[in-house]
């Protein structure tokens, strides 16, 4: 480990930032890998720019920019033409760019390219002095990296290239593959790989970086699959269940009837924890199909033969929820159970409390965040653990709750529709139950992709269903405008992506004071994230204008219409989980997605949406989409908690990736050979890192 604060030009200050952003020694940033880059190209003629695109132009100045004023916004626009056509250059509120465009001067402008009226605009280009931009960025690609406050894109570019330029001694870790398999497979080394992925010289050395990383990744996710299979399948269970007579009544006594589906996999997931072996199942269902209350039913029947359950959830709403939810069950029918929440941000007294409950066996079901297992938590005879969402979670996080109690019988579900194809390998190791059919009486969402000058149809559409008595949520992709690219000589601009601040204010004035209007995204407070969410479903609050952090798993049955802004951003199966959000209820339920690009192919991935509601078809459309080619399109949020590999993208990789570490470990199961040494290291370190108390 080597001190941020060692590395030139970062101060205590910028160390705690860094911090923020998960990085705490220089190592950490070698493995912060950019999450996009951005191609910078020989300036073009206008004739042949693409509305749609981001790209560069050089201009000669043959007059001086104008500024107006419309809608209490300046607007700076400047005129431009080569023989090949004409463009106007738009600045929004940057009324002191004027200055810098004067005629007579020359510049590089770069920004996206969109048509109006017949026009061609770019709108917020940044600008260039034409030999900048030849000596320092055209041809390159440069990484964009997750910001947060504090930390630029600039400076991050910085750490990281000191880091990697760091030679006493090589901050760079050592070849950890053995040379059969890079030959084999094709891949280059890792430090080559390590460096490629942050500042890539041409589009070639970008791909083969990300192949042998995500190969890695993959190759790593096979190998712990492979020594879980060795170590827990087939094993004898200290938790052996028994039916109980509680049990029985407490599930022929539900608020509704389960479908068919749901009584199926419950009989399955019961009759695995009585066998006498350890449970190892996945239960699988589309969004809504109703695979929380079986999860229930299970930590229940643990209960009873007094057992502990416990419920991961990757956020602190769905923990809540699911909480809030599951004590409402059990209160309403006296149960015999006592369910806790557990999470990170709890005050320190109410969770020693907790922990004391959990510790005394006081507590029978534990639901929480990654606070479960990175705490000091002591179970008492665990189970079962279920995890919600788990394609959220990396393996060794899974791991982690395993090695938390004996061996206890382990749940997993994902409402993530992977093919089957890609399933079969991914879950090789565990016995799956599907859902695939819905509750009764729901209705199918309408859908609709719209242009952004829909958008007050829109508003009034969501204030006719308020106005009903129904809730919208309207998702931004980004919180708040912040810097994203490099600067030029005008400062940094917004990549012009609808955030959620605006929207919250834009909605604030449009709507009526009788309207509740409340915000939700990840830089909140958690206690005021809670209130929020709360504020939601009691409906004081009627519109939840929010990021994706209600992606997963959040259930406001009143809520009938989500709107979606900057829609071609996310991936299929994203916009498919949000869209789950409605629909709950019996009322008709909407999407509106919100199209901001021009472009043909977000037209096709949207419709592919627009006419479909059924997720494994979503997700083999994104299959389809989604070549091992497509580098910079829209990744997946979190995939099996991989870093790089995408399940999508990296297919081809998938086998190989399982029939390497197959074969490896057959040769040598306990990883003893010398040339081994490196893969052993990287295990025990996925098993024994900080998650294992
Ligand atoms: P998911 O599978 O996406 O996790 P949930 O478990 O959150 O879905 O269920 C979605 C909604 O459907 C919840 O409001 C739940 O109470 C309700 N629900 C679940 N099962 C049934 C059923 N058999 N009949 C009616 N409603 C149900
Ligand atoms: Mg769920």
């Amino acid at each position: 480990m080597t001190e941020l604060t060692g590395l030139k030009g970062i101060g205590e200050k910028t160390a705690g930032a860094l911090m923020r952003l998960g990085i705490s020694c220089a190592e950490d940033l070698i493995y912060y890998f950019p999450r996009d880059y951005i191609a910078f190209g020989h300036p073009k003629e206008i004739g042949g720019l693409t509305p749609g695109t981001t790209e560069a132009v050089e201009c000669l100045l043959t007059s001086d920019a104008s500024i107006n004023r419309y809608n209490g916004m300046t607007i700076v626009n400047l005129h431009v033409s080569d023989l090949t056509g004409r463009l106007q250059i738009s600045w929004y509120n940057m009324p002191y760019i004027k200055q810098t465009l004067r005629a007579g001067s020359c510049f590089v402008f770069r920004g996206r390219i969109y048509e109006k009226g017949g026009r061609l605009i770019m709108g917020q280009p940044k600008i260039y002095r034409p030999e900048d931009y030849k000596k320092g960025y055209e041809g390159r690609l440069m990484p964009v990296y997750r910001l947060s406050k504090g930390i630029s894109n600039n400076l991050l570019m910085k750490a990281v290239a000191s880091v990697l330029r760091e030679n006493k001694p090589s901050l760079l870790p050592e070849e950890f593959l053995p040379a059969g398999i890079l030959g084999r497979i094709g891949l280059k080394g890792e430090a080559e790989a390590l460096r490629d992925i942050h500042f890539p010289r041409d589009l070639k050395s970008l791909t083969e970086a990300r192949k042998r990383l995500s190969f890695d990744e993959l190759f790593m996710f096979f190998i712990l699959q492979k020594k879980r299979k060795q170590l827990f399948l087939k094993k004898a269970s200290e938790y052996r269940c028994r039916p109980d007579l509680r049990f029985i009544q407490l599930a022929a006594d539900l608020p509704f009837e389960l479908t068919r589906d749901q009584s199926e996999a419950l009989k399955t997931i019961t009759r695995d924890m009585s066998s006498g072996n350890i449970m190892n199942r996945l239960l699988e269902g589309d969004v809504g199909s109703g695979k929380t209350i079986v999860a229930f039913l299970a930590m229940a029947y643990a209960g009873f033969c007094g057992y502990q359950s416990a419920m991961l959830a990757p956020t602190e709403v769905l923990a809540r929820q699911h909480y809030d939810k599951l004590t409402g069950l059990i209160g309403s029918r006296d149960l015999p159970l006592k369910a806790v929440l557990l999470c990170g941000s709890m005050q320190k007294a109410q969770k020693e409390e907790t922990l004391r409950l959990i510790r005394e066996h006081e507590a029978d079901i534990i639901i929480g965040t990654h606070a479960l297992f990175q705490e000091r938590v002591d179970y008492d005879r665990l189970g079962l653990v279920v995890t919600d969402e788990q394609h959220r979670f990396g393996v060794s996080q899974r791991e982690a709750m395993k090695q938390k109690g004996g061996l206890p019988h382990m749940l997993f579900m994902s409402a993530t529709p992977i093919p089957r194809t890609l399933s079969m390998i991914l879950y090789g190791d565990m016995d799956v139950s599907v859902i695939s059919m819905r509750p009764e009486g729901r209705i199918p969402i309408k859908n609709a992709v719209v242009n952004p000058s829909y958008r007050e149809n829109a508003y009034k559409f969501i204030y006719d269903e308020v106005r009903k008595g129904h809730r919208a949520y309207v998702v931004c992709p980004s919180i708040a405008e912040e810097d994203e690219e490099g600067s030029g000589p005008s400062g940094s601009f917004s990549a012009g992506l609808e955030t959620v601040e605006e929207t919250y204010k834009k909605l604030r004035k449009l709507f009526p004071g009788d309207i509740g209007i409340g915000m939700l995204h990840g830089r909140m407070k958690p206690e005021d994230k809670e209130a929020a969410m709360q504020a939601f479903k009691d409906g004081q609050t009627d519109i939840l204008v929010c990021t994706t952090v209600v992606e997963v798993g959040v259930d406001v049955p009143e809520a009938t219409v989500m709107m979606i802004e900057n829609a071609e951003r996310f991936g299929l199966s994203q916009l498919h989980q949000l869209r789950g959000r409605v629909g709950r209820g019996h009322s008709q339920s909407y999407c509106i997605m919100v199209n901001t690009s021009d472009g043909e192919e977000a037209r096709e991935r949207l419709s592919i949406l627009r006419d479909s509601n059924d997720g494994f078809f979503i997700a083999s459309e994104d299959l389809r989409l989604r070549g091992p080619g497509d580098l910079f399109g829209v990744r997946q949020s979190g995939e099996m908690g991989f870093l790089l590999a995408d399940i999508y993208r990296d297919r081809d990789l998938l086998k190989p990736a399982a029939d390497e570490a197959e074969a490896l470990l057959e040769e040598d199961p306990e990883l003893m050979v010398r040339d081994h040494e490196g893969i052993r290291k990287k295990l025990s370190y996925y098993m024994d890192n900080s998650y294992y108390v």
